[in-house]
Formats: structure tokens, C-alpha cells, sequence
């Protein structure tokens, strides 16, 4: 077993790494892409960065791709992600002329390495055209969706479906997020690493250095959301239920821990929002991060007393399980992927609006037992169903049963 097999086995038990082994015996040396439209900043990027270095690790020749584009297209894109998520958006034809452009440019690029590749993974709307646009493809492709598409707007799901519904096979982060497609679906929830800077253990001192840095006061309660500055993520609702419990318990300081995504233009104009709301209360620490700040971020979750994701809509939400994993409880919008993590009154408590987490807020900083309960509840969870080895062997399976056409051996919606 190399080094880093053997980290992981440290967390998760040496059976569960000598199953990743077997299981990817039958896949050695296979080419398999990853394509997505970032390399940095949200979950997908997060993702890839862990899951393709252990692939490779398991013997399977594995490659990550990015897709680029001008900024017209990731408007595009980003109008697809809020009409997916359910926002009535439309989208000028010239948009969709650039967007099919933009992937005929990616696809030119990328071809010799997605021709001649066995497997390929395409993340989300962005790169989804590829298919269509490389006939002389070998592999298997797969549409991997990421988000909240439960309830989609009907013509932006209608116009990017024309695209999906070709693909040998798609997955979703949850039943409810399937969709009427001709071909198999699988369900696999996310995951996060957890050896990576974002979580791994921190001593004391570092979580007091980032407090100290952000003028965050230890001796006080504190909150904390950590979400790219995305209207989905209702940083504002986080703010208004701050303040909603700060009137109770005046001491309470509120993080709202953020950065950008390449691939996401609206991050300006909601963080002006969010600053706006906040006002000039020296308790709101509004906090703009570069994409790679991991220590910070988890010294950051490690020093709160609570932490929200408070999303109207949300794929999975990967700060929802960073959190748990840090023992934390969470206070996350009744939505999406954070249904599967935050079971109500065990890991945390869901919510529907600022008033309501507000009130919760205001429960578990009383009840410092409670806190406790949950925090042993919390990693356990967390442990079994949503570390990065669970989130490969369900890779693992699905590229089996693709490549040996033995879709009955795993679990399909
Ligand atoms: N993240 C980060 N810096 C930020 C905001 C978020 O590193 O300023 C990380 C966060 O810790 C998590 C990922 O980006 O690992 C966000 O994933 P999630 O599934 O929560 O949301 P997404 O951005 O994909 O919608």
C-alpha cells in the first residue's frame, strides 16, 4: 500500500482502502477525465483536487481538464446554474451562440485527449456541449450534475437536457434531484478529504492566530458561514438572523467567510449586498478570502460555536459536512444536498428562514450540552457516509459497471 493509501487508512480502517484496491484492479490503467470549468474555488474544484490525485494513486491514468471561456460565457453559465436551481431566467440567444462556441473552441483543444479517453466525468452545464461535439469519441461519457435541479426552470433544463440526455449515464447528489433522461442515473453524494489543509486537525495556537488576525474575539460566542458570495447561499439571511439573535445575546459575532470562483461573475455585486446589510456593526466580520485560504477556513470553522449554510437551494454543500467533521453543529437552509447532512435535532437543525435560525442560533448557544451531543453525533456521520474513500469506491463501482456492462451491480435510481 503506498503512502497515501495509508493515510487514509488511518481514518477510515485498512478493510475500507483494501476494497478501493480491488476494486480498481479491474480498472487499471484505464484513461479517465475529469472535465470541469475551474480549478479553484467551489465544490467541484475542491473535489477534483483530492479525488483525481488518489485515482491516479489506485492505478487508474487519470487526467483533470478545464474548460475556459470569455465573459460572456460564464454569465451563461452562471444564468444556467440560477435557472437550474429554479430561478426564472432567460438567456439572450446570443449567450447560447457564444456558450456552443465556446465549448467547439474547448473541444478543438481538448480532442486528442477526450477522443482516446475510456471514461470521461463532465461537471456540470458548463462543458456538457463536448459531447455532442467530439462523434469520434471511444469512452463512456458520464454528465456528473452538481446541483439543486429539483425543481429546474423548465426551458433552461428543456435547452441543456438536448445536450445531457446523450451521455451514457449521469449522477446526482440525490434522488430528488433525478430527472426523465434515457439513460441510467446513479445517485452519489459528495465528499471531502479528510487529510486535506481544509481539514485536518489544527493546534490551538493556529485557531487563535486566524482569530487574532481577523480581530475575532475567542473570549465571545461566534457564527460562522462559509460560502462563495452566491445569492443561493442567502449571506443576507445570515446576516438578518445574526441580528435577529444578537439582540437576545448582544456579545454574539457573526463571520461570513467568502471568496470568489473563476468560473462565478456575480460574487461582486452580492458581496456589496452583504456588505451593505452588514453596516458598519464591528461584530459582522465580512471576510473576503483568496480561493486557495483551506488553513484559514478551517481554523475559521474550528473557532465557531455554530455554523450556518443557511441556502435557499444547494447541490450538497460541502461546508455543511466540513463542519460536522470539526464536530460542529450546523444550522442549514431546509433544502437540497444539506437535507442529507443535517438530520434536525441530531447534527444540527434545518431551517426556512432568518427567523427561524435565529431562533436555533439562540437554542444551541444556551445549550452548551446539547452542543456536545451533537458534536459526538456529528463526525461519526460524517465518517460513514461522507469521506472522500466512500465518495471513490461509488466512482469505482459505477466505472465497473460501465466498462463490464453489469449496471446491476450497483445501486441505480
Ligand atoms: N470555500 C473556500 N473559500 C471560500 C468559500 C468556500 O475555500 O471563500 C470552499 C468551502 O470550504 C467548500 C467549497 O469551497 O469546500 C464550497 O463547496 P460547497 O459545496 O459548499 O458550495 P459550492 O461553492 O460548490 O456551491
Amino acid at each position: 500500500m503506498t503512502d497515501l493509501l495509508k493515510s487514509y487508512a488511518t481514518v477510515v480502517g485498512p478493510a475500507v482502502i483494501e476494497q478501493l484496491r480491488q476494486l480498481a484492479l479491474l480498472l487499471q490503467h484505464l484513461r479517465v477525465v475529469h472535465v470541469n470549468s475551474t480549478r479553484l474555488g467551489g465544490g467541484v474544484a475542491e473535489i477534483l483536487e483530492k479525488l483525481v490525485p488518489l485515482m491516479r494513486e489506485l492505478g487508474i491514468d487519470t487526467r483533470w481538464e478545464i474548460i475556459t471561456g470569455n465573459p460572456e460565457f460564464y454569465h451563461c453559465t452562471k444564468a444556467f446554474h440560477n435557472g437550474l436551481q429554479g430561478k426564472a431566467v432567460e438567456i439572450p440567444t446570443e449567450w447560447l451562440a457564444n456558450f456552443e462556441a465556446i465549448n467547439a473552441v474547448n473541444a478543438e483543444r481538448l480532442r486528442p485527449v477526450l477522443e482516446e479517453a475510456d471514461i470521461v466525468f463532465i461537471h456540470d452545464p458548463q462543458p456538457a456541449p463536448l459531447l455532442r461535439l467530439l462523434p469520434k469519441r471511444q469512452g463512456r461519457w458520464i454528465w456528473r450534475c452538481h446541483i439543486d435541479i429539483n425543481r429546474p426552470h423548465r426551458p433552461i433544463w428543456r435547452y441543456l437536457r438536448n445536450f445531457v440526455k446523450d451521455y451514457d449515464a449521469s449522477i446526482f447528489s440525490l434522488a430528488a434531484f433525478a430527472q426523465p433522461l434515457p439513460h441510467p442515473q446513479y445517485l452519489i453524494p459528495p465528499s471531502i478529504d479528510p487529510l486535506s489543509e481544509k481539514n485536518v486537525d489544527l493546534s490551538e495556537a493556529e485557531i487563535a492566530e486566524v482569530c487574532r488576525e481577523f480581530g475575532i474575539d475567542r473570549e465571545r460566542p461566534v457564527i460562522l458561514q462559509v460560502s462563495r458570495f452566491d445569492r443561493f447561499k442567502d449571506p443576507v439571511g445570515v446576516i438578518q438572523a445574526y441580528r435577529l439573535a444578537k439582540a437576545y445575546l448582544p456579545s454574539l459575532q457573526l463571520v461570513l467567510a467568502g471568496g470568489s470562483a473563476s468560473d462565478d461573475p456575480e460574487g461582486e455585486a452580492v458581496l456589496a449586498e452583504v456588505r451593505q446589510a452588514a453596516g458598519n456593526d464591528p461584530d459582522a466580520h465580512i471576510l473576503l478570502l483568496p480561493p486557495d485560504a483551506h488553513r484559514t477556513i478551517n481554523a475559521l470553522q474550528r473557532a465557531a460555536d455554530v455554523v450556518l449554510q443557511k441556502s435557499l437551494r444547494e447541490g450538497f454543500g460541502l461546508t455543511v459536512t466540513e463542519a460536522l467533521w470539526k464536530g460542529k453543529p450546523v444550522i442549514g437552509g431546509d433544502t437540497g444536498g444539506i437535507r442529507l447532512q443535517v438530520i434536525d435535532h441530531h447534527t444540527g437543525f434545518l431551517v426556512n428562514t432568518p427567523e427561524g435560525a435565529a431562533l436555533r442560533i439562540r437554542y444551541l448557544l444556551h445549550h452548551s450540552e446539547k452542543r456536545r451531543e451533537m458534536n459526538l453525533k456529528s463526525r461519526e456521520f460524517v465518517r460513514e457516509n461522507f469521506l472522500i474513500t466512500r465518495h471513490l469506491r461509488e466512482y469505482l463501482a459505477l466505472m465497473v459497471s460501465l466498462m463490464y456492462q453489469a449496471e446491476d451491480r450497483i445501486e441505480l435510481v
